[in-house]
């Protein structure tokens, strides 16, 4: 079939390259990195990395003997083209290669802020390692944070921060934190966590501009007419597919590169994964495109079974977790579409669930401090089952038995 190049070394393209070899794949395989780093682990990144110590050897999937003894090619560069018909990939470096099939795993970029003085020094962004290292470095010198956008990352940043005793401020669009991703119970819990620690949250207001003075932030001013003092900001306000590469070879994309439920673009020689691939997924309906590392790590073990003789339809389970101060939310399951969320366990006791259902059926879990509630989540869920709702709620119900 021919050499396999996979363009993006993030969770997505490692996964690829190393479950090819695991299944036996022994022609070619290339690995394009556009990052100065051996691939690496993200979610740390605005967690355990940017609070400790440790050097970014502690991210890092393999050392480099990995690469060299399972023959991954480990590409430093970028791809800037596709020539579909010739089957080749055109690097930033002039180099060409060819491919039997492409993979597509180039990930997301950060979302920049439109606004005046968001390009200075101490406006920071949280999405690869160098930022990270960046951000952490700074951080000693700084006494006030403005962080714009109470996502997972805006949140996961600003507990740290605080924790390193700065002031801290998140400023959010939306009436509630995380209003996106998860259920009203579980935002209210975390803005009260949150609020607690120390950090100021300013809910449906919008950052209007960035003050600064002989380039140094001084401030952030609110749609509300607020001023909030500031000597660092770090702005995050989601991200943006990496599409252009696909999009200029004449594939289709939306907000997405689109692929069918085997993750195959239009083009038969071309897949795209993780969080670049807007798929079909027959489970949930309708299109997806999630930002999550199983989803990119699954993709890419469903990529690889199929180049090596094992094609099915990806039909992964999402989870997803967040780790905030003191509290791990989990995720299991996708919640989208939900009408009514029993909780289990009691937030006052910071050690709860939220089962979200859509009529009877259960869609997903969000668990805080329940790592136990999470995993049969996962399972049950695995399994296409569902949980009534009054047996949710009921501590004393054994969850176990529901998996018998
Ligand atoms: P990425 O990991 O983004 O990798 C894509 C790679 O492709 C990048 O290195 C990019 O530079 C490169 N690239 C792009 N274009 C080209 C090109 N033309 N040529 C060569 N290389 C190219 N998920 C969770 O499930 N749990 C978490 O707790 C969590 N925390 C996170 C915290 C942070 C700070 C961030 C940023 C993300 C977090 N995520 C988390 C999300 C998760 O990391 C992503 O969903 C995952 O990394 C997606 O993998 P991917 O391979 O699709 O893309």
């Amino acid at each position: 079939e021919g050499p396999v190049i996979i363009v993006g070394a993030g969770h997505g393209g490692y996964q690829a390259a190393a479950s090819l070899r695991q299944a036996g794949f022994s022609d070619r395989v290339c690995l394009i990195n556009d990052e100065a780093h051996l691939p690496y682990q993200r979610p740390p990144l605005s967690k355990a990395y940017i609070k400790g110590s440790a050097g970014p050897e502690s991210l890092m999937f393999r050392p480099e003997k990995f690469y060299h003894d399972q023959k991954i090619e480990l590409i430093a560069g970028r791809a800037v083209s596709i020539d579909r018909a010739k089957r080749t990939v055109l690097l930033a470096s002039g180099e060409m290669l060819d491919y039997g099939h492409l993979v597509l795993a180039t990930g997301a970029r950060n979302r920049m802020l439109d606004l005046p003085n968001a390009n200075l020094p101490d406006v920071k962004y949280l999405r690869i390692l160098d930022e990270s290292e960046a951000l952490r470095k700074i951080m000693p010198s700084k006494t006030r944070a403005v962080i714009i956008g109470a996502g997972f990352i805006g949140l996961e940043f600003a507990s740290t921060a605080r924790i390193k005793g700065l002031e801290v401020e998140v400023i959010e669009l939306a009436p509630r934190v995380m209003a996106r991703a998860v259920t009203a119970e579980v935002s209210d819990y975390f803005q009260a966590r949150h609020r607690e620690a120390g950090i100021r949250i300013h809910l449906g207001v919008q950052a209007t501009s960035i003050e600064a003075e002989g380039g140094k932030v001084t401030g952030v001013s609110l749609s509300d007419g607020r001023h909030l003092p500031a000597d660092l900001v770090v702005v995050g306000v989601g991200v943006l597919p990496n599409i252009e590469l696909a999009a200029e070879a004449g594939l289709p994309v939306a907000s997405g590169i689109i692929v069918d439920e085997h993750l195959l673009t239009s083009d038969p020689n071309i897949s795209a994964i993780g969080d670049c691939a807007l798929f079909a997924s027959p489970r949930f309906g309708g299109s997806l495109r999630l930002e999550s590392v199983q989803n990119a790590t699954d993709h890419a073990r469903c990529v690889a079974a199929r180049l090596t003789g094992d094609s099915k339809l990806y039909d992964g389970h999402p989870w997803f977790w967040s780790d905030q101060g003191d509290d791990k939310l989990q995720i299991a399951g996708l919640t989208t579409g939900y009408d009514r969320v029993v909780l289990r366990g009691d937030p006052a006791g910071k050690a709860f669930s939220a089962f979200c259902y859509k009529g009877d059926k259960l869609l997903g879990i969000e668990s805080i401090n329940r790592a136990g509630d999470h995993m049969f989540g996962r399972r049950l869920l695995g399994m296409d089952r569902s949980l009534a709702p009054e047996k949710a709620a009921d501590e004393s119900f054994d969850l176990k038995s529901a998996l018998a």
